[in-house]
């Protein structure tokens, strides 16, 4: 079918904006490398938090016991029993609870309360209970695993104190304070005989659980509501602190990434965006990678065309006029429809959106638009996972195992060398937009290639370590408890 000229014309504009060539991405990628050494020494206004966990070892699969995990990561809560049970297996008995909506900016002890009764609940059932008997090590008191996905700063393995909240959270009381102290006293109030014993990023519990069952896991990361990754660095580089250990996790925060704009091409889709979302200036990377933004980006996009008039013919909804109407998963559904008539794209438009007058050009472009937004998402992600393992190459854990990847994009490219013994560098992902988003791996793996090389496809393997957190929280829990 037959785009006008103005359609071809301010589509192509946008597409210009959102188009993020190689060489564009090589710059972002050495920039990222920039602020992960700023944030590594003691640079005072870093945009990479760069925060230690305190986890020094990484599991391999032999670990044993039964432990309890808590993910707290934006719209769910789940309380999880995991057992370890040797050789890379486990089990996992797991709760969801949904956190009320008013909590989201409660008074921080009303959200704690919450939790611990939660917790109370959980293990109150008869079957976990059994579990739990069957599984006693001697003290009555579980061990827990406290996944809390948002930004911490970690003063030890069971302590840390919130930065600021994101993804929609805004409960007084909690910055600034110890999040394991507010739920250990939550716990107590309610008379729950647990223990917190670790407190995990979620990134970090994903490496730890992705590497239970693929040794040699080197970045642990999500792609879901928030976007963040954690990785294993030699302890030499860390100037924040000293530590015996040989190597330790480190927790990026890489939602924050280039947080003054400087090299980051955001558009002004992105601008409105970020300008009316509870937390502006903040987060920016991530606002243009994961799933609680794309959804809005892409709506800006096309209402941006429609006051164009070269959509619907200047027409909106009043459903597509709603702030965050428009949901991230319309994008899975629309950039999966591959029909020549677009007819499916033409129900998400009818049935989610209320826009009953389309035609198969509206249909094509609002595709169009969803692939730029996609796409900009899955290459931004790959130019961030790109520079963490550069970094390791160069300096860190991974320096001494001669991989054949390009540490920079003039490089030569050794595509005839072999490849080795070398074994994989595994990234455990979690998160619905890498799990569901259409073409997100793949279009990860094609942007990696372009910055590492040729054999960047066999040498990086980007695995799903699907609630990975749960496990991984367990696994913290476990390291804690024999490091006491
Ligand atoms: P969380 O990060 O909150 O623990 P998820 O990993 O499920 O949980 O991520 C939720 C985010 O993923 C939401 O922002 C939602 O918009 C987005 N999402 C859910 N389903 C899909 C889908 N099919 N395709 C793309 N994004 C999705």
């Amino acid at each position: 079918s037959k785009w006008s000229a103005r359609q071809c014309e301010l589509v192509e504009s946008i597409a210009n904006e959102f188009i993020l060539s190689t060489s564009k991405l090589e710059a972002l990628s050495k920039e990222f490398i920039h602020q992960m050494h700023a944030g590594l020494g003691q640079d005072k206004s870093k945009d990479l938090a760069m925060i230690p966990t305190f986890i020094t070892g990484r599991p391999d699969g032999h670990e044993r016991g039964c432990y309890l995990a808590l993910d707290l990561g934006g719209t769910n809560l789940r309380v999880c029993l995991i057992t370890l049970k040797g050789n890379h297996e486990l089990e996992t008995q797991q709760k969801p609870f949904k956190v009320p909506e008013h909590l989201q900016e409660a008074h921080v002890s009303e959200l704690m309360d919450f939790i611990a009764i939660s917790i109370k609940k959980f293990i109150a059932n008869k079957h976990i209970n059994a579990k739990i008997v069957e599984h006693r090590t001697g003290s009555d008191t579980l061990e827990l695993g406290f996944t809390f996905s948002f930004p911490v700063a970690q003063t030890a393995i069971d302590a840390g104190t919130l930065l600021r909240w994101t993804k929609g959270f805004n409960c007084p009381g909690a910055v600034g304070n110890d999040v394991v102290q507010l739920l250990q006293d939550a716990l107590n109030r309610k008379e729950v005989n647990v223990h917190v014993a670790a407190l995990v990023n979620d990134t970090v519990g994903t490496l730890l659980a992705h590497s239970y069952q693929n040794p040699n896991t080197f970045i642990g990361a999500i792609f879901g509501t928030g976007t963040n990754a954690s990785y294993v660095e030699s302890a030499q580089s860390i100037k924040t602190m000293k530590t015996d250990a040989g190597e330790m996790i480190i927790n990026i925060e890489w939602g924050n990434f280039d947080k003054d704009k400087a090299f980051l091409p955001v558009t002004i889709h992105d601008n409105k965006l970020d300008r009316e979302s509870i937390n502006p200036g903040i987060h920016v990377f991530e606002k243009m990678i994961s799933g609680m933004y794309l959804g809005e980006i892409t709506r800006n996009v096309l209402l941006h065309l429609i006051d164009h008039r070269v959509l619907f013919e200047g027409t909106s909804s009043d459903i597509l006029n709603q702030h965050w109407a428009f949901e991230t998963k319309y994008m899975s559904d629309i950039e999966k429809d591959s029909s020549s008539t677009l007819i499916p794209i033409a129900q998400v438009l009818e049935q989610k959106l209320g826009i009953y007058l389309n035609t198969q050009v509206d249909r094509e472009i609002v595709k169009f638009v969803c692939q730029l937004v996609g796409k900009r998402a899955a290459r931004l992600s790959a130019m961030a996972t790109a520079a963490v393992i550069r970094q390791g190459l160069a300096h860190g854990a991974l320096h001494s195992h001669g991989y054949p990847l390009k540490l920079d994009l003039d490089e030569k490219d050794d595509a005839d060398k072999g490849t080795g013994s070398s074994e994989a560098i595994r990234v455990g992902i979690d998160g619905s937009v890498f799990e569901h988003y259409p073409h997100f791996k793949e279009r990860m793996q094609e942007c990696l290639a372009e910055l590492l090389g040729s054999h960047a496809n066999e040498l990086v393997q980007l695995g799903i370590a699907k609630d990975g957190s749960g496990v991984g929280a367990a696994l913290a829990a476990l390291i804690a408890a024999k490091n006491t």
